[in-house]
């Protein structure tokens, strides 16, 4: 006849251990997740199939535009879609990630998506959805690293 721990796969706690009811509720918390039901959802919703929207036209437009210094021309700086360099009596175009364009050439790029095209940063959009999605990510993000930082006061 097996005894109840068989029955119950687990081991028989020493003398003077006791359940840790929290530690249980972390693994499941962060191993299980429970917290990327929800996310599995999304991102079915928006899956790869969703192309980022273009950028807001009207922040688009309000980006500053510089004119080019003999700094930038001594530098070398490059467009990174055309690459060519900056000529003194240009302009370029700064992102808010601190990239610079010919309006010319990051203008076509930002009506068919939101992002930098050297480093991804994301430009706001028009599109409700796509910001509604962008505010969801933000938050499993910091969910992430609220389940870290309780891994980490609890393990580490
Ligand atoms: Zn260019
Ligand atoms: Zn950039």
């Amino acid at each position: 006849m097996s005894s109840y721990y068989d029955e119950h796969d687990c081991s028989p706690l020493a003398d003077g251990e006791r359940p840790n009811h929290m530690l249980h509720l972390a693994r499941l918390l962060i191993d299980g997740g429970y917290a990327s039901d929800l996310d599995m959802e999304f991102e079915n919703l928006f899956s790869g199939e969703k192309k980022a929207p273009p950028a807001s036209k009207k922040v688009v437009e309000d980006l500053p535009k510089i004119p080019v210094s003999p700094a930038d021309v001594s530098k070398n700086t490059q467009c990174p879609i055309c690459r060519a360099d900056f000529e003194l009596g240009e302009t370029m175009l700064q992102m808010p990630c601190n990239h610079h364009f010919h309006s010319s050439c990051i203008n076509p790029w930002l009506e068919r998506t939101n992002s930098c095209p050297v480093c991804r940063h994301e430009l706001p959009t028009d599109d409700p959805d796509y910001e509604e999605y962008k505010r969801h990510k933000a938050r499993k993000v910091q969910r992430d690293f609220e389940l870290e930082s309780l891994h980490d006061s609890m393990f580490g």
